[in-house]
């Protein structure tokens, strides 16, 4: 199986794919369930528990307005930030919920949404099950898991092939990096063409170059909202937006920026930081593999439209591709899951992704490519995940603006060079998952270590 491009870019909102899109997709699907099973009418009440990291930083990560939303029937693929906010205001004041977005009943919110932070189940350390109820009898209960990215699994897909996610039947399959290699090689294609014949198992190659317009129009639309959008981000740390402002700075010295050649830095981490401060206000945002790492491709992705001599849509449609081809090695071999190994599965994934995308867009050859995947997450490796209060802000945000930079840096080394190196892309995904097996759960989106205990908040 072969992750599609389509699982791995995913639209949908802020401020966390595996805390909130997850468990808000979770939630849609068990109450999508009871009505198809004719239950719906049944339930009386509804309890939603939240174990393990999702217990610890959900507050933080907005689960329990996920856990609402997707309750009331609504994905995040189709929900509107502000829509999304005026239900969740409208189910808190009225104590009241429409199930499916059709059956209406009490709802107790301090009740029926139980961050339980003692218990965590083994399978995954997001993991949340709901129980429905008429009076005191079980109607139905589901555990679900939210695996990284926006994907959830529920307890009857683990350990199967789950048809729904990935690409299957596939004319390449390909489960490493020297898999890869070998196709590009043998069948002379580019890590680009290798994906989108697997993609065009699932849709027409119109609908594909459709689909990723439409991924690359979302995450421009994200920068821009991002560069537009001040004030304190919601949570309690009074972060302050700064996009606008170094938007602001950037356009008064435009002509300073001529002698300037590292002007083009601060670009690549304005868009980042527009992108990353607009997850955090629960904006609309693509997984890219995740939400808390949603920056970096698109940052790179605009230094490339923007810097490269011969940048065009084509361009946009390998680095993509080629991202995404990379980001699926990650996903199957590894985790992009920051629960699972820390902070190095997002931001080190995003970077290792945006690294070998815009290599591909410059013309680099596969050899070039899968070195420069492997340079970008060489440097992340060991990563660890403590967001500071829970949220998705810090380091959250800076630490893209950083990915953003360290990628075009992957990318040049790799371009300079001939594709020969020491360490392969195999070997630092194996690395990667061994340093997360070996990480604290301290680590590991728990917010009980590193900057989220050391930063004294005020
Ligand atoms: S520290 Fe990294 S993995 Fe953790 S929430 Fe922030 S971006 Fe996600």
């Amino acid at each position: 199986m072969v992750a599609s491009t389509f699982e791995l870019f995913k639209i949908g909102v802020g401020p966390s794919s595996s805390h909130t899109m997850g468990p808000m997709l979770a939630a849609a699907t068990f109450v999508e369930r009871l009505a198809e099973n004719s239950k719906l009418d049944d339930v009386t009440r509804l309890e939603t528990l939240l174990f393990g990291s999702l217990a610890l930083t959900g507050k933080g990560h907005a689960t329990d307005r996920a856990i609402l939303l997707g309750l009331s029937g609504q994905r995040p693929e189709n929900i509107e930030p502000d829509a999304a906010d005026m239900l969740v205001d409208h189910i808190r004041s009225h104590a009241k919920i429409s199930l499916n977005g059709s059956y209406e009943i009490a709802f107790e919110e301090g009740r029926d949404v139980i961050f339980d932070q003692k218990k965590r189940l083994d399978f995954h350390s997001n993991a949340m099950r709901v129980n429905a109820f008429n009076g005191d009898q079980l109607v139905e209960t589901r555990v679900y898991y939210s695996v990284g990215g926006g994907a959830i699994l529920d307890e009857d897909q683990i350990g199967s092939n789950n048809p729904e996610t990935g690409l299957w039947d596939v004319p390449h399959r390909f489960c490493s990096g020297a898999d890869l290699l070998m196709i590009a090689e043998e069948k002379k294609l580019s890590i680009a063409d290798i994906m989108r014949n697997n993609e065009r198992t699932a849709k027409s190659d119109d609908q594909i170059s459709a689909d990723i317009g439409a991924i690359a129009g979302a995450m421009s639309a994200c920068i821009d909202r991002g560069i537009k959008s001040g004030g304190i981000l919601p949570g309690g740390l009074r972060v302050k937006r700064r996009a606008p402002l170094i938007h602001a700075r950037l356009m008064e010295r435009q002509e300073r920026a001529l002698s300037d050649p590292l002007t083009i830095l601060d670009w690549v981490n304005l868009w980042a930081l527009a992108v990353n401060e607009e997850n955090a206000a629960g904006g609309k945002v693509v997984t890219a593999p995740t939400n808390g790492a949603a920056g970096i491709v698109p940052s790179v992705l605009r230094f490339y439209e923007r810097f490269a001599p011969k940048a065009d849509a084509a361009g946009v449609e390998i680095f993509l591709l080629t991202a995404a081809a990379i980001g699926s090695l990650f996903k199957e071999n590894a985790s992009i899951s920051g629960a699972e190994v820390g902070c190095q599965g997002e931001v080190g994934v995003a970077c290792s992704m945006a690294a070998a995308g815009l290599t591909a867009a410059w013309g680099g050859t596969p050899l070039q490519v899968e070195n420069a995947a492997e340079i970008g997450m060489e440097h992340n490796l060991g990563l660890t995940c403590d967001p500071v209060g829970g949220l998705v802000q810090v380091p959250c945000i800076e630490r893209n603006a950083v990915g953003a930079v360290k990628a075009i840096e992957a990318a040049r080394l790799s371009i300079l060079g001939d594709g020969t190196h020491r360490v392969s892309l195999d070997e630092v995904i194996e690395t990667m998952r061994k340093t997360g097996l070996d990480m604290s759960e301290r680590y590991k989106e728990t917010s009980q270590g590193g900057l989220a205990v050391n930063l004294v908040e005020c």
